[in-house]
């Protein structure tokens, strides 16, 4: 997972922001549409309305790593949730999946999809609600007779995080962004629609209450049978960090502060790779171990560059190509495959 550069228009990089015509032949580079390179970091000039400053990982063009690309060409695609700069929060779904089904792991069917149900959803839309509150929408819509377009329903804690982030930062015309944790919408209790005084009469009938003119689209389930789910969300957010990241655990105490703040703002916008706590520990054994972890771990020692066969199956070879890595590592090489291994094997 990393930072990276899509150019999205055949452009030219310069070394400094100004036309390319005012630049000589060592001082620009062109660059081909559909290339991707992999950055270190970049930044923008206050002052500077055009550019953006890349600093390259890999590449070297001219001897120069560090170049300015024309922001209408160039698109910096984020590896964690504290890089998004863009406005929808579409681009975090894979962690938000990741969110959603361990809340479901710790409260099972506390969250349920009604994508179902006779709606238009947006494309950055989680259709998830609480069971009543779906229970109560169905309802509501059927009463309508009509297909109800909704612009927001459940939103993850990441999602959350990225709006409170834009919103700190001044973007994308946010004018108030609840703290991550406390917006309604984190209860699986909240949809916000574009029809609020069609929809309104409807749903008013079957426990669910406008907010009001301070933010028009919005609807709250007030009815019976719901919880307050908000602390929840952290919870399965910090035992999701915790199974990836077994070196930096966290409380898992429901409480949104400082601790979870910066570890929610460094996770993958993609999710996390595979838990460590859903890989058994490999050993040698009979009959072979056999298993999709195996097969993960196989190829893991593969890509270090050890000859080994990936065939899912934990036999002899596998054993004497595991004990050569933990050799290499400083690890006890015993052939046993647990955290520590793992770990760096880069899981
Ligand atoms: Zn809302």
């Amino acid at each position: 997972m990393t930072l990276r550069l899509k150019i999205v228009e055949n452009t030219v990089f310069k070394q400094k922001p100004v036309s390319s015509s005012n630049l000589s032949a060592e001082d620009k580079h062109s660059i081909p549409r559909g290339t991707e390179l992999e950055l270190h970091s970049w930044d923008r000039l206050e002052e500077e309305k055009f550019y953006i400053r890349v600093s390259l990982a890999k590449e070297n063009f001219q001897g120069k790593n560090t170049w300015y690309a024309f922001i209408p060409h160039v698109q910096v695609i984020p590896s964690i949730v504290k890089e998004v700069q863009c406005c929808s929060t579409a681009i975090v779904k894979g962690l938000d999946r990741q969110i959603i089904a361990e809340m479901n792991r710790i409260v099972p069917g506390i969250l349920v999809s009604f994508d179902d149900l006779n709606v238009n959803l947006g494309s950055a839309v989680w259709p998830y609600l609480q069971p009543p509150a779906k229970r109560a929408l169905e309802r509501a819509i059927a009463s309508a007779g009509d297909k109800m377009t909704i612009t927001s329903a459940y939103r993850t804690i990441a999602q959350q995080q990225i709006l409170y982030n834009h919103y700190k930062n001044r973007r994308c015309n946010i004018a108030l962004a609840a703290t991550p944790s406390r917006s309604n919408h984190q209860s699986g209790l909240a949809l916000d629609t574009p029809y609020p005084t069609f929809w309104g009469r409807h749903l008013s009938q079957y426990g669910w209450r406008w907010l009001g003119p301070g933010d028009p689209v919005h609807f709250d389930y007030k009815g019976s049978g719901r919880r307050d789910i908000r602390s929840l969300s952290v919870r399965a957010f910090q035992r999701l960090w915790n199974k990836h990241n077994l070196n930096d655990k966290i409380a898992e105490d429901g409480a949104y502060g400082g601790q979870t703040a910066r570890r929610l703002n460094n996770s993958p916008v993609e999710g996390f790779g595979i838990a460590i706590g859903e890989f058994r520990v490999l050993r040698l054994s009979q009959p072979y171990m056999q298993g999709e972890d195996v097969r993960k771990v196989q190829s893991a020692l593969a890509k270090t560059g050890l000859s080994i066969e990936v065939d899912g199956f934990y036999g002899p070879g596998t054993v004497a190509t595991v004990k050569q890595f933990q050799e290499q590592k400083g690890l006890t090489a015993d052939g046993i495959v647990g955290p520590a291994t793992l770990e760096k094997l880069a899981f």
